[in-house]
This record gives C-alpha cells, sequence and structure tokens, in this order.
C-alpha cells in the first residue's frame, strides 16, 4: 500500500480478498469450473474441491464436514436459521435488540419477541430469561450474536445457553443460533461458538469472496430446506454451489485461523493506541462500549459530541480515510442506529457516532494518521455547525 492510499478503517463492513483466497479461486475460476451436480470427470472435480473445502472450514468451526450447509453469505444462513426453512418452524423466535437485520427482520417478520439488552450492549441474561417465560407456546429458536457489526461487543454463548436450557426441558430442545459473521475473523469458534446448535458465518467480513458464507447445523436443530430446488447440499439447500468461492472462504478461514492470536493481540494494541490518541485530543469524546467489556479486538466505537457522523464521515473520505457511522440515513433525516438505541445511548450524542474497524492490513502508521487528523476533522465540523464540544451530554 503507498503511503497515500486510502486507509480503510471500515473492515466490518467488508475486508480485501485475502492472497491465500485469491490463489486457491484461481484455478476454479478457469479450467476447473465443473457443476459438482453432473458425474463427469470436471464434476468429479468440482465435488472433490467442495468436501475439501468442507473439511477445512469445518476444523476451523469445531464441527463435522456434514454439518456446514454452504449459504450465498451471512444474510441467508441468518434467515434460515430464525425461520428454520421452509415453511417456517413452529414456536417464536427469540433475539435481543442489537441483532443484525438479517436476525432481526425475520424475527420481528415472524412475530417474534425481542430482548432488551444491557447499557453495555450484552444480552440482558435475566430479561432472556424472563422473555422466555412470558411466550405462550413453543420457543421456536433463540439467536443470539457473537459479536455485534457496530459496537464489536461479545456474548458470552456460554451463559445464554444455560439460559436457554434451564427454560424448560422442551423436547426437542430450543435450538441456539449465533451469527458469527463478525466473530469468525478474530474468535475462536471451536470454544467461543460451542453452545450454539446453528451457527452463521460469511467469507467476505474474513479475507474471503463475496455472496459466499455457510450455516452450521449441529445435533438435533430443526432446520428445513429455506431454498428448494436441486436438492443441493444433500437436499439442505438448493443452488448450483460457487465451487470458486467456497474454495476461497476455505482458504480464507484457514488463514485467519493460523494467525488468530497473534493478529488479535496486533490489532488489540493498535485499536487501543488509536482509542488512546483520541481521548487525549479530542473533547466530549465517548467510548460506547465501556473498557472492560470484551469487544473484538479489531472494533472501536466512538460517540463524539457536536458532529454530525454524516459530514464527519464525508470530511474523513476526503482526507483518505474510510469509516462508518452507526447510524442510517432514512428520507434524509438522520436515525440514530437500533444498537446504540436498545443500549440506550442518548439520540444527540448517537448522532456523532462513528465505528472504526481496524483489519489485518492496518498498520501503526495507519493509526498514527488517524490519531492527527480526526481531531482536526472534529474541529472543522464543530466550527462549521457551531456547535461547541459538551453541548450534547
Ligand atoms: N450478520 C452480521 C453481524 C453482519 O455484520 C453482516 C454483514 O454486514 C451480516 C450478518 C450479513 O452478511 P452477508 O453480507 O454475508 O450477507
Amino acid at each position: 500500500m503507498n503511503a497515500d492510499a486510502p486507509i480503510d478503517l471500515d473492515h466490518a463492513a467488508t475486508t480485501r480478498l485475502c492472497d491465500a483466497a485469491r490463489a486457491a479461486m484461481e484455478p476454479f475460476l478457469g479450467d476447473r469450473y465443473g457443476n459438482p451436480s453432473g458425474s463427469h470427470r470436471l464434476a468429479r472435480d468440482a465435488v472433490r474441491a467442495l468436501d475439501e473445502a468442507r473439511e477445512r472450514i469445518a476444523v476451523v468451526v469445531g464441527c463435522a464436514p456434514g454439518e456446514l450447509v454452504f449459504t450465498s453469505g451471512g444474510t441467508e444462513a441468518d434467515n434460515h436459521a430464525v425461520s428454520g426453512g421452509m415453511p417456517p418452524r413452529p414456536g417464536t423466535p427469540v433475539c435481543p435488540a442489537t441483532e443484525h437485520h438479517a436476525v432481526l427482520d425475520p424475527v420481528v417478520a415472524l412475530g417474534g419477541a425481542i430482548v432488551d439488552v444491557a447499557p453495555d450492549g450484552r444480552i440482558d441474561l435475566d430479561r432472556l430469561a424472563a422473555t422466555l417465560e412470558g411466550i405462550d407456546g413453543r420457543v421456536g429458536v433463540v439467536s443470539v450474536m457473537l459479536a455485534n457489526n457496530e459496537t464489536g461487543v461479545v456474548n458470552d454463548l456460554d451463559a445464554v445457553a444455560e439460559v436457554v436450557a434451564a427454560h424448560e426441558p422442551e423436547v426437542p430442545a430450543v435450538p441456539l443460533h449465533t451469527d458469527a459473521v463478525q466473530g469468525a475473523a478474530w474468535l475462536d469458534l471451536t470454544e467461543r461458538a460451542a453452545a450454539a446448535d446453528l451457527v452463521s458465518l460469511s467469507a467476505h467480513k474474513l479475507g474471503g469472496p463475496k455472496g459466499v458464507g455457510a450455516l452450521v447445523v449441529r445435533g438435533p436443530a430443526d432446520v428445513r430446506p429455506l431454498l428448494l430446488g436441486g436438492g443441493q447440499e444433500r437436499g439442505r439447500r438448493s443452488g448450483t454451489p460457487d465451487v470458486a468461492g467456497i474454495v476461497g472462504f476455505a482458504a480464507a478461514m484457514q488463514s485467519v485461523a493460523a494467525d488468530r492470536d497473534d493478529e488479535s493481540a496486533r490489532v488489540a494494541a493498535l485499536r487501543d493506541r488509536l482509542a488512546e490518541g483520541l481521548s487525549e485530543r479530542i473533547d466530549d469524546l465517548h467510548r460506547t462500549v465501556p473498557p472492560d467489556v470484551e469487544t473484538l479486538p479489531s472494533s472501536l466505537h466512538l460517540c463524539i459530541g457536536g458532529v454530525d457522523a454524516e459530514t464527519l464521515l464525508f470530511l474523513l473520505e476526503a482526507e483518505g480515510i474510510y469509516a462508518s457511522a452507526a447510524s442510517s440515513c432514512s428520507s434524509g433525516a438522520q436515525e440514530s442506529s437500533h444498537v446504540l438505541a436498545a443500549m440506550g445511548v442518548d439520540p444527540r450524542l448517537a448522532r456523532g457516532s462513528l465505528r472504526l474497524s481496524l483489519g489485518r492490513d492496518t498498520t501503526p502508521a495507519h493509526v498514527d494518521r488517524v490519531i492527527e487528523v480526526l481531531p482536526l476533522v472534529v474541529e472543522r465540523v464543530r466550527r462549521f455547525s457551531g456547535t461547541p464540544a459538551g453541548s450534547t451530554t
């Protein structure tokens, strides 16, 4: 990367295709283009490639190869897990208010129950227990994300699984789903997602290609196919699989697993340096998640008083820095994110929200540049809008 290249601090949105994934995919974008549903040599080659990819990913996830169902990404995996397929599984789906819309929206569409979170962003276990207790009839699924895409807050799935198991000894047991789309790049899923019966993954968040993901379906979890048709994936997900994409997904998962501990420590140190540098130079800057709450090592979520995120991002981009805000623009109006709202963040402060997400290509020089530029940009926004620091708290 040259010195003038943009600095990407929006890795939670997506990541660059890693070298290992690109190299692994290359032959399948060329001569090895077979459809695994056929019976000739090209097709058998594709079947072998899929089998190998499945085995590699299964090792990293800590599941059996046969428990992996390849999907078109995290959104499909989440919709599949929450609905249970087609027709939807009976019972009420339950999730916390901070889930990604790929979980939240199907839960709402199916008339499910939403659980409040604690102000630090983690699911409130007492409220989960009370919500399960209050449901009339069966609970269909409990879906709790491993790590949040806006704040990086990590949930303790073992603790969630205990609450679900204690709810009532339902037969069959209530499945626990986790959206591990963000967590998979940084956390050891063999431990941190072991308690989940259903696990959603997405390749593009961890150095793989876009449009590829998987749903892990373990044990007795009741899941029917969501997509019906040619019966691929042993009847669990119809549609010709993206062989090149899946091979790239496996290579990316393996590479992430190979350097996870070292990279997590390196990136967490950079994140802490960034947080410290910005806190020293910007007044009225708030870390959205208290530092004693576990977040992904890559995540730094800030709320900055007296600025509006849209202007901040625009000026940051003009300085060659890409970031994102946890706010969305609807009909021209700034709306605070549902995640920050669920955490009870003051909506005026949430207007100045900034998600900085580091990645494997983030360097100390990137962090230093952001520490230099962001305070100046904040000053400019405040001067422009006539809003002094401290006026939003
Ligand atoms: N879940 C979470 C937590 C995410 O961050 C995302 C992507 O933004 C998704 C699901 C959707 O994944 P995909 O982009 O692969 O559909």
